[in-house]
């Protein structure tokens, strides 16, 4: 079986779940939302997260998702054996 999923931008898991539809899921390990817009402009303010994807990815690296309100909360949680990046590159 081939796993199609896409890398969450935010904290580089593939929790994404990929077909030809627009994507809009919530990523499960930092909820961050999928976004293709504010991916193209990771500096700036866009869509439904209402924080830029760098400062996103910052929270991740320091508070385990990509909001501190979402730190240690039922929202986020550690990445699954089948997300891993070096399944999928
Ligand atoms: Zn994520």
């Amino acid at each position: 079986m081939i796993i199609l999923r896409k890398k969450c931008p935010c904290c580089g898991f593939y929790t994404v779940d990929s077909d030809d539809e627009v994507i809009v899921d919530i990523c499960d390990v930092c909820f961050w939302q999928y976004d293709v817009t504010a991916h193209e402009y990771p500096e700036r303010i866009i869509g439904p997260n209402g924080i830029s994807l760098n400062d996103a990815r910052e929270n991740y690296k320091k508070y385990g998702a990509c909001k501190i309100k979402y730190a240690g909360s039922k929202w986020v949680r550690e990445p699954l054996a089948d997300e891993l990046p070096e399944l999928y590159e």
